[in-house]
């Protein structure tokens, strides 16, 4: 088959996820007939597009360019690896069997028997394709494996934790304690791997409570961007038990496995937010909150942590020990009892007067076994109207700012027009978040004016 006049305008596949698409397009579209016109045309683009694709990215194209595979060879192996792909990916939906049959009916065609028995065949000969029992298989799937990866050089950095600190005061508006334990149970987290980087030691977790916008994810992320490290960020609410309906625990660590270092997990922040809706009592999908819980507790403590790979759906051990675990949550309700008054985050405004200890969570629901993993418990405060006047004309990120480089102009607030803006989010309750919201109606209307080029 000679590559399409179309191929000068195919471009390059930029990721497996959409070639597997476009095989599954593919697919659809040939079934039982593969001979269709369409079919093969569409057929002819893969094989094109496969041709530019770097090879690093989809292994099936650096096997294509490694053996010279003619179009026979090339129809044919991914025609089995894509059922096989399938098979793997979605195991209910798919007619893998029709698939399979299919591909037998392709092979048992005179053209192909020809190239495959011949004696000539690569795929024969270098031991890609076997037939065991009458039935075409292939020993390794081109489109799972991943080409051998080297390992990757360390890259070391210096940080010295006032520094960090310093940087971060520049983001972060206010939450002064919150920062300092926050950078120092990191340092702890990085002396730890510095000094022992092949040592297991006790992993400290961090804690962070507080209401909603006050800047408990933007703490983190603003960390680890300083840091340069992987972040991670989590909604607790949303995963389910291993086994159960929904995503399991192990998907968290999910855009990490691609950074791993043989199932080494890099050194990274995650952080898993919403985890007051995993109280005792709580349930969803049909699955206690307390299971998901006992689940997480099981991924932040150790060493290793067994999951099963979203894609080969088989076991794999990560190393997590690298990986600094955060967990955080608003705890809205909670109310903790002194002797003389109850105090807590949704009292208005409140300020709130006492340090929120390990029992005040264990009394919120989370099991004392989960709460007994972390070492630094952090709690930032409502923003005050100082807070969210500083946030609003923070030149570094803060609402104003961020519309000023989109849309490469200035703008000057009237005093009154920032204390309205101040008044109103401090009203609303949402922290920064209500900033955010009037910033944007302010900018709303300048985007009828741009010209974008994408
Ligand atoms: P949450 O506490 O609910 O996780 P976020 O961290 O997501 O709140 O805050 C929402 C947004 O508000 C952030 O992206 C950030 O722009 C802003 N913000 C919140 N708190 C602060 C703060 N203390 N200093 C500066 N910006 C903040």
């Amino acid at each position: 088959m000679k590559t399409t006049k179309k191929a000068t305008t195919i471009k390059k596949y930029t990721s497996r996820a959409e070639l597997i698409g476009q095989l599954t397009r593919w697919h659809a579209k040939c079934g039982v007939a593969i001979r269709q016109a369409e079919c093969v045309e569409l057929f002819k683009e893969i094989c094109a597009r496969l041709k530019k694709t770097n090879g690093k990215k989809v292994p099936m194209a650096a096997l294509v360019q490694e053996y010279k595979l003619n179009d026979t060879e090339l129809f044919l192996l991914l025609f089995l690896a894509t059922s096989q792909v399938l098979r793997v990916i979605t195991p209910s939906t798919c007619k893998v069997t029709a698939l399979l049959e299919s591909a037998q009916t392709f092979a048992s065609s005179k053209e192909v028997l020809e190239t495959l028995f011949d004696g000539k065949s690569v795929l024969f000969s270098k031991k890609i394709l076997v037939l065991s029992g009458g039935i075409l298989d292939i020993k390794k799937n081109p489109l799972l494996t991943p080409p051998p990866s080297k390992p990757r050089p360390a890259i070391r950095r210096t940080f010295s934790a006032q520094r960090v600190l310093a940087e971060l005061n520049k983001y972060v508006i206010g939450q002064e304690n919150a920062k300092k334990q926050l950078v120092a149970g990191v340092f702890e987290h990085l002396t730890k791997c510095a000094i022992k980087p092949d040592m297991t030691f006790t992993k400290n977790n961090i804690f962070i409570s507080g209401p909603t916008g006050c800047g408990k994810t933007y703490l983190c992320q603003s960390l680890a961007r300083i840091l340069k490290l992987p972040f991670v960020h989590a909604d607790a609410s949303q995963y389910t038990q291993t086994g159960y309906v929904g995503m399991s625990v192990g998907n968290i660590l999910q855009p990490l496995h691609s950074l791993a270092n043989d199932k080494k997990l890099p050194l990274s922040i995650v952080f898993i937010d919403e985890i007051d809706k995993l109280h005792e009592g709580g349930e969803r999908w049909g699955v206690a909150s307390s299971n998901v819980q006992a689940e997480l507790l099981r991924m932040i403590e150790g060493q290793y942590f067994t999951t099963e790979d979203p894609i080969t759906h088989k076991n794999i051990d990560l190393d997590v020990s690298r990986v600094i675990f955060v967990v955080g949550g608003a705890f809205e309700n909670l109310q903790v009892k002194h002797a003389d008054k109850s105090v807590g985050f949704t009292q208005g405004n409140g300020v709130r007067k006492e340090a929120l200890s390990a029992d005040d969570y264990i009394g919120y629901g989370m099991l004392p076994e989960f709460i007994g993993r972390f070492s630094y418990f952090v709690q930032l405060n409502p923003l005050e109207k100082e807070d969210l006047r500083r946030i609003l004309l923070n030149p570094y990120n803060g609402p104003i700012s961020q519309y000023e480089k989109l849309l490469h102009r200035s703008t000057s607030l009237r005093p009154e027009q920032v204390e309205e803006m101040v008044n109103q989010a401090y009203e609303r309750r949402l922290g920064a978040r209500g900033l955010q919201q009037q910033v944007g109606q302010l900018f709303q209307e300048q985007f009828l004016h741009q010209t974008v080029k994408v």
